[in-house]
């Protein structure tokens, strides 16, 4: 466990699926929570219960602190000198919800690629930020099959599905996130999109769209949940 003493968040601010905390030193503190990380603020220094899986400790200067605990241990913590920064991001396809990310440049990404529309939409380097389960609920939103290829989807397709992704984004980010397992924000409160899936986690369940049977399977190694009267 780490622990960092006498801390100033100058700002705080996100790409991708990675948190950023701009520190007073210049430095940038980097968070990746996956599947079971989870953010806490506290107001002791020093949490007495809950030291289980207890991973890094931010002590701010007035005395409260943010605690990082990670059960399955699959998130980061680490932190970025202002030199490395750059670099790093630049892994990094646009943000859905910027004005870059628009139907001309989705239209590009798709044109001539035959990895299935569900496997490019998780590729972090092309679109950052589109988890398994946004992609799910977008594909849904858009009618569109996980298995196409992405070249075959373009013109009003294209244009539907970048419409589905950023309201997809928008109305899980109003909802507070999808707490399936454990995630919880940095006061402890759980999301709510879960409640509002179409397709994802519904296998055997009637789609809301036209009552037919949601199917699971399985995409570039991930479960993927689809209408298959729906998406075609
Ligand atoms: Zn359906």
């Amino acid at each position: 466990m780490r622990r960092l003493k006498g801390q100033t968040i100058e700002s705080l601010c996100r790409r991708g699926k990675y948190l950023l905390l701009e520190l007073e030193s210049g430095q940038t503190l980097v968070f990746h929570l996956r599947m079971t990380g989870r953010l806490t603020r506290t107001e002791s220094p020093v949490p007495k219960s809950d030291k289980r899986h207890l991973r890094l400790i931010l002590e701010f200067a007035g005395g409260s602190a943010l605690t990082f605990h990670d059960t399955r241990r699959f998130g980061k913590a680490f932190i970025l000198s202002t030199d490395e920064a750059p670099a790093y991001w630049k892994k990094l396809g646009p943000e859905p919800l910027e004005s870059s990310f628009n139907n001309k440049y989705l239209a590009g990404v798709l044109d001539k690629r035959t990895r299935p529309i569900k496997s490019l939409l998780l590729d972090q380097s092309l679109i950052a930020g589109i988890g398994n389960i946004y992609a799910d609920e977008a594909l849904y939103r858009a009618g569109i099959h996980p298995e196409r290829p992405a070249g075959e989807i373009g013109g009003e397709e294209a244009r539907r599905l970048a419409k589905a992704l950023k309201e997809t984004l928008k109305k899980a980010i109003k909802l507070g996130g999808s707490s399936i397992d454990s995630y919880r924000d940095a006061r402890g409160r759980s999301g709510s999109f879960q409640h509002t899936f179409r397709v994802h986690r519904r296998e055997g369940e009637p789609c809301p769209g036209c009552g037919g049977i949601v199917k699971k399977i399985k995409v570039g190694g991930r479960g993927t949940y689809f209408c298959p009267a729906c998406q075609r």
